[in-house]
């Protein structure tokens, strides 16, 4: 067949968001191209820590088992006073958690990026060019024109697509073509950030993640997998870049855990972390997701997290979108394709500024900018430890609120994955697609899949599972392909039959 374009969708970078996003699109069955200025993979320090849902979207990438050997699972973070005195306590609980996977992981960032290039090369519809950088985008109303170059030989290439996204992290091309200002939340500050391997391991240095809150010296140090370390450290304006990040200088702050017959320093690097969120995350065929779209001090762990649920959130609707428009198109579709795709920025943005909003919360509790905050905190718990758990919003609402069913509370919320009694994991039975949860007798329930099919489970599973439809008060819900509910039913005479192929004309 003559395809009107020459790629579906081309993504622009191929970091944690592209490559996640391009591994979802691929698996149905969309062409992606991906250009990637970088001929390797970024190696300085980044991404330490991820989620389960995070994990979750590893899982429907199908990377999650071989990268859960390369993580090591985080049992918390720990806020400290200059004496060592606990402020805040932010404990993760050791067991799987509602999502089948533990509930917070730390990692090496280039050893996840690497999986899933190792994946993307398996998936034929997927193109990636490396060392190749966009120079140009022309939006049509049928297509988008990329003009891209080599950048060793600085050859010019072109070609057309249905859709571009732009996952170019913070100094995003596409974003300039999405032409959006950017909302500034407040949060700038100078960090240096050091990774040390030790020559052996040093148990005395502990596993928590430590947060040394201080009016002089703001630190983190964190406990990553293998013999890799971290610390970061609040940098005073005083102190130029070339005197912070000089090795001596880095030896004398870290003196006190560590000296230099115990480690070796492998990666350094000065930051300012900024908390910054595009107002717009879509022009027409052009879109904006990761750090292209939204920018977090890392105090939560979680802006690569963040980047990993727009490409989870926008896979399904991209691909929907293509497909459908290779389809005869549907009269009685409850969305166009326009709605759907309005819907990605429409559900994240709220999403990720409540991310974004707690993790400045907990930087000016670090640093020495508000020790108000420490004293409030503290102050509201009699035995002046207080704890924090983990944050888990809604979705913000889009056009797809006003589908059937979706004025329950559980809407917009990451539905759980059980681990069924044959010891897979319910996504992997159900596999990358949308499905249904229905109660069908007073004790037990059907799940079918987006296509129709029945999903065969047992019956202690489908127990279980009429079990989780009682504790959210609901006889049917029906789950998209990123796992959040997208409608509840509690009326038994409303129940309908998931027809996923009428959601979109
Ligand atoms: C010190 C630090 C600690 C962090 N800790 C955590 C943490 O613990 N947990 C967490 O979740 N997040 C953390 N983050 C954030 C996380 O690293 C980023 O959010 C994540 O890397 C963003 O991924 P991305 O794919 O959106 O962008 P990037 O990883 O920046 O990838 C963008 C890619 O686009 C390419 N590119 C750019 N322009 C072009 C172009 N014109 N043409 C072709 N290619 C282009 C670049 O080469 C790059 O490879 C941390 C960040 C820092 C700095």
């Amino acid at each position: 067949m003559d395809k009107a374009t020459d790629f579906d969708i081309v993504i622009v970078g191929c970091g944690p968001t592209g490559a996640t996003l391009a591994n979802l699109l691929a698996q149905h069955e969309v062409s992606v191209l991906i250009l990637e200025r970088e001929q390797t993979i970024y190696n300085l320090p980044r991404a330490v820590h991820f989620d389960d849902e995070t994990m979750r979207v590893f899982q429907s990438v199908g990377i999650a088992d071989e990268l859960e050997k390369r993580t090591r699972v985080n049992p918390g973070m720990r806020f400290v006073d200059e004496s060592g005195n606990l402020l805040l306590d932010w404990p993760r609980p050791e067991g799987i958690g509602p999502h089948a996977w533990h509930t917070s992981y730390r990692l090496h960032q280039p050893d996840l990026e690497e999986l899933l290039r190792e994946q993307l090369a398996r998936h034929e519809p997927c193109t990636v060019k490396l060392g190749h950088e966009l120079v140009t985008l022309e939006q049509f109303v049928s297509h988008v024109n990329v003009g891209y170059k080599d950048v060793n030989t600085k050859e010019d290439f072109n070609c057309t697509a249905q859709y571009v996204v732009g996952c170019d992290g913070a100094n995003s091309t596409v974003r300039s073509s999405v032409n959006t200002e950017t909302e500034d939340l407040g949060f700038k500050e100078r960090w240096l950030v050091v990774d040390v391997l030790l020559n052996a391991d040093m148990p005395e240095l502990g596993d928590h993640t430590i947060q040394y809150c201080s009016a002089s010296q703001a630190m983190t140090y964190c406990r990553n997998p293998g013999l890799r370390r971290r610390w970061e450290m609040a940098l005073p304006d005083s102190l130029s870049d070339e005197r912070a990040i000089d090795d001596g200088h880095l030896w004398t702050l870290l003196s006190r855990w560590i000296t230099p017959d115990q480690a070796l320093i492998e990666r350094k690097a000065i930051y300012t972390f900024r908390s910054e969120l595009a107002r717009q995350w879509r022009r027409g065929r052009l879109f904006i997701a990761g750090d292209a779209a939204h920018l977090t001090p890392p105090f939560m762990g979680q802006g690569m997290c963040a980047g990993i649920r727009d490409a989870s959130n926008l896979a399904w609707k991209l691909s929907m979108s293509v497909n459908s428009k290779a389809k005869q198109s549907r009269q009685d579709a409850h969305f166009d394709s326009d709605s759907l795709l309005d819907s990605y920025e429409h559900e994240r943005r709220p999403h990720v500024r409540e991310y974004i909003k707690t993790a400045i919360k907990l930087g000016s509790l670090i640093n020495s900018l508000d020790r108000q905050t420490v004293e409030s905190i503290a102050s509201g718990d009699s035995s002046s430890n207080v704890r924090m758990s983990s944050i888990a919003p809604r979705l913000g609402s889009s056009a797809l609120s006003d589908f059937a069913g979706a004025e329950s509370s559980v809407v917009g919320t990451l539905f759980s994955q059980p681990v069924l009694s044959n010891g897979t994991k319910l996504d992997d039975t159900v596999g990358y697609q949308a499905f249904s949860v229905t109660r069908t007798s007073s004790k037990s329930v059907l799940v079918e899949g987006g296509d129709g099919a029945v999903i065969e489970i047992s019956d202690d599973d489908r127990n279980r599972l009429s079990q989780v439809l009682d504790e959210m008060q609901v006889q049917s819900i029906f789950v998209r392909p990123d796992r959040y509910i997208l409608s509840a039913i509690s009326d038994e005479q409303q129940i309908t039959k998931l027809d996923w192929s009428a959601l979109v004309n």
